[in-house]
């Protein structure tokens, strides 16, 4: 069996400018049903969070989101996902996704999908786990992230190394393969077991 039954997706609650973003989030869903691989996300229907679910549902794939209570008609939480977990807060959201994923995408999105995807690198900088993380740089738009990561290499407070904590794909077609690729390394480096649950960082 695939060591990446679900994957959790950050990306932006609204549609952003380029039409590349939209289509990308619904080729994921696509891809994401096609293969079998769970959809979990932070359960809004807008943007590019909106589309995404909504093609992994038309797809027939199977969706999960985690919403705060505060954030169900701000973000119109999508009422057609299979399970929908209304959290207290968004420390638990982000919990609550880490612990549902086996891996980690982030596409295009604003501040929100911004620190999600942060986090994740920082966790796993500080090993406290070992799942995949994939940036999707559609149309280069994680270009400025990347560039200010090397910066911060270049300027000595990134160590060697730091980038083989995540992966970097241009197309939604390589995603997955992608994950899959790193699980499979990750099993034979480091044995079936994850690590260790941010919760007890
Ligand atoms: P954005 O990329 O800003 O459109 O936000 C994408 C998603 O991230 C939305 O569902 C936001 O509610 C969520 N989000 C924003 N800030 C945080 C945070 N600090 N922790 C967890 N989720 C967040």
């Amino acid at each position: 069996m695939s060591a990446i039954r679900n994957v959790c997706v950050y990306c932006g609650s609204s549609a952003g400018s380029d039409a590349r973003f939209g289509d990308a989030a619904e080729a994921l869903g696509r891809a994401l049903a096609a293969e079998g691989v769970g959809l979990v996300y932070g359960g809004g229907g807008d943007g590019l969070m909106g589309r995404l679910a909504r093609a992994t549902l038309a797809a027939g794939g199977h969706v999960t989101g985690v919403i705060p209570s505060f954030l169900i008609r701000k973000e119109h939480a999508l009422t057609a996902a299979h399970e929908m977990i209304v959290v207290g807060d968004m420390h638990e959201r982000k919990q609550t996704m880490f612990d549902r994923a086996d891996a980690f995408i982030a596409l295009p999105g604003g501040v929100g999908t911004l620190e999600e995807l942060v986090e994740q690198m920082t966790w796993a900088q500080l090993d406290r786990h070992a799942k995949p993380i994939l940036i999707v740089n559609i149309g280069g738009f994680w270009r400025p992230l990347l560039a200010l990561l090397a910066h911060m290499h270049i300027e000595g407070f990134i160590r060697e190394g730091f980038d083989l904590r995540y992966l970097v794909a241009e197309r939604i077609e390589d995603a997955l393969p992608m994950l899959r690729a790193a699980a499979e390394r990750r099993m034979a480096d480091r044995g079936p077991q994850d690590a260790v649950s941010p919760r007890n960082m």
